[in-house]
Order: C-alpha cells, then sequence, then structure tokens
C-alpha cells in the first residue's frame, strides 16, 4: 500500500478536488490519502478561536468566512449538491454548539476542538466527491485510531496504541482506498489535538510506517524539494531547482533550517522503515519531482538557500554578570519550553547568551518580561536567518556583501547569518 498526502493549497477550489480525483486515480495500488484543511482555511478557524476565546463580536463573522468558502466549493463541484449541504450543515452545528458555551480556560484546548473542522470539512467533502464520481473510497476519522497525549496543539503521538488501531481500521477489507485528516489526532478521552502546523505530512509519514507502506508521496504545489523557495525574494539565488534526491539526513536538516517543504517531524517515522518520500507536483503530476530516502552511495547536493522570517534576535546577560553555566541554560530552555518557542539559533558566550527564535506576537514581550528578572535584555525584532547548505565562499560574498549581519555560524556544510529583514 501507499500513501498519498494532499496539502491545503491541492485542495483549495474545486478544480484542486477534481484535480486530486484525477491523481489518486491514476494509482492502482491500495491507498491511505491524507488530506490537509482547504486553502487557508486553518487560519480562517485559527481566527474563529481567536474571537470565540476573546469573546469578541467578529466571531458570527469569521465563522461565516469559513462557511462560505466550503459552500462555494460545493456550489461549483456538485450538480446535486443537496445531500453535501447537509452533511456540512450537521459538521457546522456540531461547531457552532461549541461556541455558543462560554470557553474553557484553555486556549490550546479550544484552538484544537476549533481548529480541527478544517480537516473534517475537507476530508468529508473529498471522500463524498469520490465515491459520487465511482471512486469507492473509506472515510475514517483519524482522531479514533491516531492517539495522542493531551499536549493541546503539539500533541505527541502514542504510537505503540496507534499502530494497533490504524492497522485495525485501515485493513483494506472491502475498499483500496481510505480518506482521513492530516494534522489532527485524538486524546485517549477522546478530545481533538493537532499536531502543530503544516502537520498533515507528519500524519502521512506516521500512517506509512504504521501500515508499512512501500513509499508516501506529498503532493505540492511546487515540482518538488527546491534548493531554494521559487516563491521568496529569490532574485539573489539563481538556478532554483528540483533536487532529485536528498537523504533522509539532508531533509532533516533543511525542515530544521526553516525549509517550508517538509514539516520537521515528518522524516523520523520513514527513517527507521526505510520507507522512499516523493514530494511532487500536484499541477504537473508527470513529473517525478524529489525523492528522499537512505541512499548507499553520497549524493551531491547543489548550494541550498532557506530564508527563515520573521525572527526576533535576542541576547540576554545575567545581572548579576555570573557565568552562563549549565543550570542557567536549563532555567533559559525552560522559560522557552512553558511558551511553546521554536529556538532556530544560539550563539553563547561568558556572560551572555544569543538566541534566534520564531516570533509570537502574541506572547513575546510577556516572554521577555519574566526573562528581565534576572537578566538585561537585548532585542531585535524584524530580523531574519538565512543558511546556506553546501555553501561556497563565492556564493556567501555574493549574497552578504553589503548586508548587515547580527551573528554568523559556520561549519563544514552550513552557514548561517542573522540579518534585518530585507
Ligand atoms: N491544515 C493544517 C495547517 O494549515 C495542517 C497542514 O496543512 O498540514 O497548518
Ligand atoms: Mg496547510
Amino acid at each position: 500500500m501507499k500513501v498519498y498526502k494532499f496539502g491545503g493549497a491541492s485542495v483549495k477550489s474545486a478544480q484542486g478536488v477534481k484535480n486530486l480525483k484525477e491523481i489518486i486515480g491514476k494509482e492502482t495500488d491500495n491507498l491511505v490519502v491524507v488530506v490537509s484543511a482547504m486553502g487557508k482555511v486553518t487560519n480562517m478557524l485559527e481566527a474563529v478561536t481567536g474571537s470565540y476565546f476573546n469573546k469578541k463580536p467578529d466571531l458570527t463573522q469569521n465563522l461565516q468566512t469559513v462557511k462560505n468558502f466550503h459552500y462555494n466549493i460545493v456550489t461549483e463541484l456538485y450538480v446535486e449538491k443537496a445531500e453535501i449541504e447537509q452533511r456540512l450543515g450537521e459538521i457546522f452545528a456540531k461547531l457552532e454548539e461549541i461556541i455558543v458555551q462560554k470557553p474553557s480556560l484553555s486556549y490550546d484546548f479550544e484552538y484544537d476542538r476549533i481548529v480541527s473542522f478544517g480537516e473534517i470539512l475537507s476530508t468529508t467533502i473529498v471522500s463524498d466527491y469520490l465515491n459520487l464520481q465511482d471512486c469507492k473510497n473509506i472515510f475514517v476519522d483519524v482522531r479514533t485510531c491516531l492517539k495522542s497525549d493531551d499536549n493541546y496543539r503539539e500533541g505527541n503521538i502514542e504510537f505503540a496504541l496507534s499502530e494497533q488501531f490504524v492497522r485495525e481500521t485501515m485493513n483494506f477489507s472491502g475498499t483500496n482506498l481510505y480518506i482521513t485528516q492530516g494534522f489532527i489526532a485524538g486524546t485517549i478521552t477522546n478530545q481533538t489535538t493537532t499536531l502543530g502546523r503544516e502537520g498533515s505530512d507528519y500524519t502521512a509519514t506516521l500512517l506509512a510506517s504504521m501500515l508499512d507502506a512501500e513509499n508516501v508521496t506529498i503532493w505540492k504545489d511546487v515540482p518538488g524539494v527546491m534548493n531554494a523557495d521559487p516563491n521568496a525574494n529569490s532574485k539573489l539565488y539563481s538556478d532554483v531547482k528540483v533536487i532529485p534526491r536528498l537523504s533522509y539526513k539532508e531533509a532533516i536538516e533543511l525542515s530544521y533550517c526553516g525549509a517550508s517543504i517538509i514539516h520537521p517531524k515528518t522524516v523520523k517515522p520513514l527513517k527507521n522503515k526505510k520507507i522512499p518520500l516523493f514530494v511532487r507536483s500536484f499541477a504537473e503530476p508527470d513529473k517525478v519531482g524529489s525523492v528522499i530516502n537512505d541512499f548507499a552511495e553520497k549524493v551531491d547536493m547543489p548550494p541550498i538557500y532557506i530564508n527563515k522570517a520573521n525572527q526576533v534576535l535576542f541576547t540576554l546577560t545575567p545581572r548579576d554578570f555570573s557565568f552562563i553555566a549549565e543550570e542557567k541554560l536549563s532555567s533559559i530552555f525552560s522559560l522557552l519550553a512553558s511558551y511553546k518557542v521554536k529556538v532556530s539559533l544560539i550563539q553563547t558566550s561568558a556572560i551572555s547568551f544569543s538566541l534566534c527564535i520564531d516570533y509570537n506576537q502574541a506572547t513575546f514581550n510577556k516572554m521577555i518580561s519574566e526573562f528581565q528578572d534576572d537578566y538585561e535584555v537585548l532585542y531585535n525584532t524584524d530580523v531574519e536567518l538565512i543558511t546556506i547548505r553546501h555553501y561556497t565562499q563565492k556564493e556567501v560574498d555574493k549574497i552578504f556583501n553589503e548586508r548587515i549581519v547580527f551573528v554568523e555560524q559556520r561549519s563544514r556544510l552550513t552557514v548561517r547569518f542573522v540579518v534585518p529583514a530585507a
């Protein structure tokens, strides 16, 4: 069997859903299809969550945006839409049942149970549409078999338990096609969790590993893993191209450096079982794209450029001028962890400690004020982190010729610069 994953961009319109059908129609093997929320629906539902939790008056408006988006797709996709509209109506009724109640005290809990509706809506439409088109499939609510702990918004998968349920549920007796959700999971008490933004890739590889898949394909809006983001300000990067083959290690390094091509957790489930991961274009499904796998021989890599925008660089200096020793580091990291902060780069000196992190407007000031109890804090918002893997000095000179650089780090393969945003 194989696993296919379709992200939001691939199902952002009726045309996208039709295209998905074309692509899976060509697959003859047993298939599990993992689908994300359509288009930018996760962002829309984040807005719903925000208005609900903070009791803002735009709640109804934000919900209506989500409804309109899905009903418009259905209108374009179906000739006879009464049945699917009724089904969507039932799903929206469940969402409304939640948001007429007073929110709990946990934003993360509310976030997961609301934002997960995006995946439920998309897979309901996709599964139903495929069935109507004689592409018979079984809809699986992944929360019944993919089990996580209750670390809301970053659920940790209970692998052994999930594996057992997933194998029981997706056993291919009586069907060769399952449609299910990425990004979401369920706790043992049947609460909904999510696995972190862009987590659907991770779902796909988890299921692949649990089901011993032959391979996984992520269908994307780019022709494969590229050596620079083709949509970014890549004028500087000449020769943007597809990298045909990457090792698991390279892929993990890239996603760690901020390459948005795959979710950082995606590769791990595949590695032990050596399951290949294909990254291909849903717009050009005939092209081979990239494959991530274990290769016996060394694979030559072009220079790879990764821009991580929306970063903040801050430096902590202990007020009492004491050395930055292990206990201090551990208290720094536990404070960061309590804010679910992702650290992109660190640099230490005797009495100061610099970090580049993802900027989260909602929590940054509060976190800094906590640090200020013990540290002098200096920071720059609006910085970006540029990484070049497999760099040559020529490249570095060309790109950083006249730019201000706040921090530079080099290893044999990788050079990283924290610079003011362009
Ligand atoms: N829909 C979720 C998100 O946009 C998960 C995903 O797309 O992978 O983050
Ligand atoms: Mg998405």
